[in-house]
């Protein structure tokens, strides 16, 4: 199994072999094409074994590059975390010319108002400053088509998420696809 054969966009493509990934991982080989074709997925797996580039794929492929609208929200528990799938974003839609943002705790609100205000497709964050956005209405859901939670466990574990954040996440996902490495 290669990237090729995932039926990917020729731009993304690009963008993954030029980060330097040559073969897709098992996970990869296994959740990239159901994420593609908007199944809801559930990655379990240890870090390291390539989920971010899986979920970011998924997310790349399925934009609409020409509505200048947050299509994506992505949530970490941390802003390292936050950070990182930012840049891994970044750099596997590099040939899309995809517009990503980062909102995270500890940064200029106005400068997060103004950027989501000026247009984003993809939002990466914690969940503070996130939740911060979308109640200041700089960040819009009515185009959001794509979650990520991101170390669901962990997230929901928190104090910021209480334990009704799980049930609602299992009454949002449809039929999920488990993909256990
Ligand atoms: P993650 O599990 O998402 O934290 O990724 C772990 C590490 O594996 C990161 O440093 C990635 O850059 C790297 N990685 C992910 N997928 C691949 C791949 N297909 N080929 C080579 N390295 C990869």
């Amino acid at each position: 199994e290669s990237f090729d054969a995932m039926g990917l966009q020729e731009n993304l493509l690009r963008g993954i072999y030029a980060y330097g990934f040559e073969k897709p991982s098992a996970i990869q080989q296994r959740g990239i094409v159901p994420f593609c074709n908007g199944l809801d997925v559930i990655q379990q797996a240890q870090s390291g074994t390539g989920k971010t580039a899986t979920f970011c794929s998924g997310v790349l492929q399925q934009l609409d590059i020409t509505l200048v609208q947050c299509q994506a929200l992505v949530l970490a528990p941390t802003r390292e975390l936050a950070q990182q799938i930012e840049k891994v974003m970044r750099a596997l839609g590099d040939y899309l010319g995809v517009k990503v943002h980062t909102c995270v705790g500890g940064t200029s609100v106005v400068e997060d108002q103004r950027i989501l205000q000026a247009g984003v497709h993809v939002v990466v964050g914690t969940p503070g400053r996130v939740f911060d956005m979308l109640r200041r209405q700089s960040l819009r859901s009515d185009c959001i088509k794509m979650f990520v939670l991101d170390e669901a466990d962990e997230m929901l574990s928190r104090a910021t998420m209480p334990p009704e954040a799980l049930e609602i996440t299992k009454k949002f996902m449809s039929k999920p696809v488990r993909i256990l490495v």
